[in-house]
């Protein structure tokens, strides 16, 4: 089944809701990437939580998220826009710890509890909008929960879950975001902490078969909740041929003869996505060529 989230509004509108299943883009980042099981749901974590809120966004405008700990990943970019359309990765991928006292992948030790998170917002505006929160504790969902809290000001619930199967793929992944207006009742407050208790780890909820539309039927349970629309998510790059191409023609034509000269040609792999572009040798002698310098 394709991923995709739900917006919603509950409490008389004075409560936000989004709810993403995100099994197949978490997965295709596993992939692209050949991240190991703690590396992987570190990973779809933050593709989440990018893509929960790229949804508060307007059309147009994106989200970037990095999380810059002092663990083992080395940092974990993820990348979303208001269209569903979801990027990240890991520095370092190939890392797995053992489990977390709770028996859990550990990613708050993969991604380290000391250091920030760094959102950046374009919201096609001359200035990013940006901000910095220390991180909590590294296992995202807090993380951008406290950012939520103490940069953005809006009282926020966030739960973020990847499971990973026993052969390493992604096996299920999803989350949901909560946002609270100042006039929020109190009864729904407490509502809402109760239905999100019985909901529990949102990743399992997912294997046990949950969707947004079910997740949020739970978490809005009794709030008189109204589904306004739905987005499609998707792992999709910026990255193109013509792209990398136009990267290579800003290098200078001495270091274009070394890599023609010692790779026969000129490689390129995409930090986002690992799609790896090859300039034949051909091409690189045109480009060469072309610089007039050959
Ligand atoms: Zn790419």
């Amino acid at each position: 089944m394709a991923d995709y989230l739900l917006r919603a509004t509950a409490g008389g509108g004075n409560i936000r809701a989004v709810a993403a299943v995100t099994t197949v883009t978490s997965e295709e980042a596993r992939r692209r990437h050949g991240a190991y099981p703690t590396a992987a749901a570190a990973l779809g974590r933050a593709l989440t939580a990018a893509a929960l809120m790229g949804a508060t966004l307007k059309e147009k405008q994106s989200i970037t998220l990095r999380f810059a700990g002092d663990g083992p990943l080395g940092g974990i970019t993820a990348e979303a826009d208001s269209e569903g359309r979801v990027r990240g990765f890991v520095k370092q991928p190939k890392v797995h710890l053992p489990p977390n006292a709770q028996g859990k992948l550990d990613v708050g030790g993969a991604v380290g509890r000391n250091g920030f998170l760094y959102v950046v917002k374009d919201l096609g505006l001359k200035e990013m909008f940006t901000g910095t929160t220390e991180l909590q504790t590294g296992e995202i969902g807090d993380d951008v929960t406290y950012y939520l809290v103490t940069s953005e000001q809006t009282p926020s619930a966030v739960g973020l879950g990847v499971l990973v199967d026993p052969d390493g793929s992604v096996r299920a992944s999803g989350g949901y975001l909560l946002q609270l207006l100042p006039q929020t009742r109190e009864e729904d407050r407490e509502l809402l902490e109760k239905n999100l208790a019985e909901l529990g780890a949102v990743s399992w909820a997912i294997d046990r078969g949950h969707t947004p539309e079910t997740i949020l039927a739970q978490v809005l349970q009794g709030l008189d909740a109204k589904i306004l629309d739905k987005t499609d998510l998707a792992f999709r790059c910026k990255c193109s041929r013509e792209r990398a191409y136009r990267t290579l023609a800003t290098i200078s034509p001495e270091d274009l003869r070394v890599m023609h000269e010692e790779d026969q040609g000129a490689e390129m792999t995409c930090q986002f996505c690992g799609e790896v572009y090859r300039l034949t040798e051909e091409e690189l002698q045109e480009m060469l060529q072309g610089s007039g310098e050959s």
